[in-house]
């Protein structure tokens, strides 16, 4: 039997969003905007394991923070390692995981100065090797975790 269609759908807009005044950019629009002529810092909507890998081939360093559920990418415009940038440090302060990359061509391990900023907390690099993690004491494990990089060409 059908029913009469005199039942609403619920209201959709109490399904508002409440995400607020900061735009969220595609990956694409968002590395448009990670060049190492200015700082910068935007939201994407999304990251994928392709789109770390394309991190790797920007030419500047990249911090990736996670802040209240938003996936913020992040420059320094500083040659200097990313994480001695103050405003870097502060938002990376409130993420609850902290990555940088080194770009294609740079040190594919952590640098001394990335394990001397680094807590007891573990953190990653992503390189042109793969995804290192470590912390203050050094590297969690001597090879990269290599999940997503494994498909990359010998
Ligand atoms: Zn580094």
């Amino acid at each position: 039997m059908s029913s009469p269609l005199s039942e609403r759908t619920v209201d959709e807009s109490t399904e508002a969003s409440v995400a607020g005044e900061t735009p969220e950019y595609t990956f694409g629009q968002a590395v448009d905007h990670l060049t190492k002529d200015y700082a910068a810092a935007v939201i994407v909507s999304s990251l994928s394991a392709a789109d770390l890998r394309q991190l790797v081939k920007q030419n500047v360093e990249i911090g990736i923070a996670v802040i209240r559920g938003k996936i913020v990418l992040f420059t320094s415009a500083s040659k200097d390692e990313l994480r001695m940038n103050p405003v870097a440090q502060s938002l990376l302060a409130e993420s609850s995981i902290i990555i940088h990359t080194h770009p294609e061509g740079m040190r594919t391990m952590p640098s001394a100065m990335d394990y001397q900023m680094a807590g007891s907390a573990t953190e990653y690099l992503i390189s042109a090797d793969g995804v290192y993690a470590y912390n203050h004491d050094g590297l969690i494990s001597n090879t990269p975790l290599d999940a997503d990089y494994s498909c990359r060409t010998p």
